[in-house]
This record gives structure tokens, sequence and C-alpha cells, in this order.
């Protein structure tokens, strides 16, 4: 199971291996022509050039999820405990709404975290997987077991515009440091558009029924780990998470490198 916080030891060879390739310093000429010598994030000069144009400060900077109460299944975030019953456990999650059996995260979608992802993934920065993959191990018990890592699925318009899929990137990373093998277990037969802005039911109706397995997967009885990079309301990854169960899924974990915080504050 995975843990309620999600805060756990973490490798620190996957943190050298990962610093090191992501700042490496290249030749100043190629990557001055393509990088601008400031931080992307906070602006500050940057004494080397380096695969990703971010300074250390901010890539040290996301700090991991904080709250004083969190769903047990979910892991969202509450100001107090009134949302949860005796077991921990949300509304949300008690409705049978999220088809997942567990969540982590590693922090909240703001502030550093949000512009590396931003970079990461509209920018094309695709060196800061490593970085933000060591993040995401961060969040998942060391000594927890799965069979298969799936990415969530782009769809096949959005991957081509995009060149690449952030998930899969992410997925990449962590199976290597893991040791868990990547299935690419589904695909995504409709493009949704864009969810911001909508509510949760509008979002959870947009996206039903978007995902299928693929044709002769059979996960019957097998622990996967759901991996996608932004949680903001689980329409998405309870999709997938039914598509993996309809492909046998023993259990489903979600693991997410960041998740917007939804807490009602007066
Ligand atoms: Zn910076
Ligand atoms: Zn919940």
């Amino acid at each position: 199971m995975l843990s309620l916080h999600g805060r756990c030891a973490f490798s620190s060879s996957l943190l050298t291996r990962t610093a090191t390739s992501s700042l490496r310093a290249v030749p100043h000429g190629f990557f001055s022509f393509l990088f601008p010598a400031e931080c992307r994030i906070c602006d500050i000069p940057l004494d080397v050039f380096t695969r990703v144009p971010v300074c250390r400060n901010c890539l040290n900077a996301p700090e991991p999820l904080e709250a004083d109460y969190f769903c047990a299944i979910c892991n969202a975030p509450f100001l107090n405990d009134f949302p949860l019953d005796a077991n921990g456990v949300c509304a949300l999650c008690r409705s049978g709404k999220q088809g997942f059996d567990r969540a982590a995260s590693f922090g909240f979608y703001e502030g550093p975290l949000r512009s590396l992802i931003h970079l990461f993934k509209y920018s094309g920065m695709r060196p800061l997987a490593g970085r933000l993959a060591h993040l995401m191990d961060r969040a998942l018990p060391i000594d927890e077991r799965f069979d298969f890592i799936v990415p969530v699925p782009l769809h096949w318009r959005r991957r081509w515009n995009r060149g690449f899929n952030q998930a899969e990137l992410l997925a990449s990373e962590l199976s290597e440091h893991r040791r868990i093998p990547i299935l690419n277990a589904l695909w995504r037969r409709k493009q949704t558009g864009n969810q911001a802005g909508l509510t949760s039911a509008a979002r959870r109706s947009n996206i039903a029924g978007a995902f299928e397995p693929r044709a002769g997967i059979d996960l019957h009885g097998k622990r996967v780990l759901l991996i996608d990079d932004v949680f903001t309301t689980g329409a998405t990854a309870s999709a997938c998470a039914r598509a993996l169960k309809k492909a046998g899924a023993g259990t489903v974990s979600l693991l997410t490198l960041a998740r917007a915080d939804r807490r009602w504050r007066p």
C-alpha cells in the first residue's frame, strides 16, 4: 500500500544520477544558442550552461505535500478531518467515483514545481524528466511492489503536436530506477480538449470512456502503477484505472508528480 503522505527515504543514487545528467555542463556555444543565460524561473544569471536552463535553487525548490489531513485513498489534502469518515476516506472516494485504489503525489501544483512542469511539458525541456521522476520516486515507499508501470496515454494527435508524452518520459525514468517494466497497456480513443475550467463532474463525464486497454492486454491480478504528471480532479486517472481494471488489473495505484490544491480557504 502507498503511504498516506508518500514521504519516504529515497535513493541517493537516483539523485546523483539525475542531478548529474540534468546539470552536466555542456559546451557553452551549443546551448547558449538554444537557451538564454538566465534561469527560466527566477531570471538570475546562470554561471554554467546546462542542459536545463534553471538554477540550482529553483531545481531544489519543490517541497513535498504538506497538510494536516489527507484522504487515505486519494491522498487529497484537507484543512480539518470533517470531510473524512472514520476510515479517513473522503466523500469522493466513498462515492466510488475514483477508479484507482490508492494515490500519491510529490507536491502541490504551484510555485517552482508548477514552473518546472510547464518548462518540461510546454517548452519541451525533456532533460527535466530525470529530475522530476526523482521527485515522484520520493513519494513512493521504497518497498512498494508493482508488476507494471503504465503511463497515462495522450491522444495521438496531441502526442504528435507535442512530440512526446510527458507521462511516458516520467514513467521511463521511474521504470529504470525501480526496475519495474513499463507496459503501454492503454490507448486514448478520444481527445477531450482542455479540461481546465470544468467542474469535477464535468471533467468526469467529458473523459468517461476515453481510454481502452490495448488489444491482447491481460493484466489479470497484476499490481499496476499508473503514472501521470498532474492530478487535478482525478477524472483522467479514474478513467484510466477503469480501463486497466477492465483488462483484469488487481490493483491500480496512481502516482503523480503534482496535485492541485483544491482546499477551500475562507
Ligand atoms: Zn532560478
Ligand atoms: Zn479521497
